[in-house]
């Protein structure tokens, strides 16, 4: 994070007026936030978190990692594994500014590497305005933003300065498969324009993509994976094997079992013809040599 507090409360200031014609992700709903719930997310301005704590199930390089864990979402994924509070937001505290600068500098105290914000891009402003009295009280953490790739270039411009490493989803490589399993029209033109911005703010080695498999090749892995390749060669990709069919997945054929082990080496292998440089699997680099999915 390269500003100085002053400078997070002018950019978080700024932030804020985003909320009255909302435009902080990738489905430009231009409605007023400040007056309640509103739009596709169907926020109001407020920031409401699920929780956070000190956790190792990232990526290597950035454990031990700062969670926090955001309410909300601009996606709405039939297949969430987080929709509890992602989606049908249970079990959410209100938290303010300063209830948020406690809580960041207290995971800095816990050994955190980092503060990751997971699924931030809707807070964006609430969570501005928490780095900047947390910046007040001397956090000097790395800034991670762990995001659904269907970011706007509005939101993304207001991070400048300050996310250190993006952590985006890269969920499909096909419009109408993003629209009907996540409710998101334009994801691939949406996703591209984010990793350009993310890679010409913080250079390639700074953006590592999640792409979750899933089942019978319904996300396009091989389309992603180009698509990825064609905004840098560098970037990190880790492909993910864990899906399992939770939340609403169970009314979608296609989605209704988990992702198989010759599935997940097509994605894994797409990547690597990609040309793209960096791949983990589950986390794990991969070598000419392993690891391989379980046969
Ligand atoms: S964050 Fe995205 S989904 Fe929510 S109101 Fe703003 S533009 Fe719409």
């Amino acid at each position: 994070m390269k500003l100085s507090a002053a400078q997070l409360r002018e950019r978080a200031a700024e932030a804020r007026t985003h909320y009255a014609r909302c435009d902080l992700c990738a489905h430009d709903c231009r409605v007023d936030r400040t007056r309640g719930p509103a739009g596709v997310c169907h926020e109001d301005d407020g920031l409401w978190l699920a929780g956070a704590g000190v956790h190792f199930g990232e990526e290597p390089g950035l454990v031990p990692s700062g969670l926090v864990l955001i309410g909300g979402c601009n996606l709405a994924c039939v297949y969430c594994e987080t929709f509890e509070f992602s989606l049908e937001r249970r079990g959410l505290v209100r938290t303010s500014p300063e209830e948020l600068a406690a809580l960041l500098l207290d995971l800095s105290r816990r050994g955190a590497r980092n503060a990751n914000f997971v699924t931030p891009t809707h807070v964006l402003p609430a969570l501005l305005a928490g780095l900047a009295v947390a910046r007040e009280h001397g956090f000097a953490l790395p800034v991670v933003w762990n995001c659904g790739g269907y970011e706007s270039a509005a939101a993304l411009r207001l991070l400048e300065g300050i996310v250190d490493i993006y952590l985006p989803d890269a969920k499909y490589g096909d419009d109408a498969k993003a629209l009907e399993l996540s409710g998101c029209k334009g994801y691939t033109t949406a996703l591209r324009e984010s990793l350009r911005e993310m890679v010409r703010q913080v250079g390639p080695g700074g953006v590592i993509v999640r792409h979750l498999v899933l089942p019978g090749g319904v996300a396009a892995p091989e389309a992603v994976m180009l698509l990825v390749a064609a905004v840098s060669k560098q970037i990190t990709i880790n492909v993910l094997s864990q899906y399992r069919p939770v939340h609403r997945a169970a009314h979608f054929p296609l989605i209704t079992r988990g992702a198989g082990p010759s599935e997940v080496r097509t994605a894994v292998a797409a990547a690597v013809s990609a040309g793209l440089e960096n791949v983990l699997l589950d986390g794990r680099r991969i070598e000419a040599s392993g690891p391989k999915p379980e046969a």
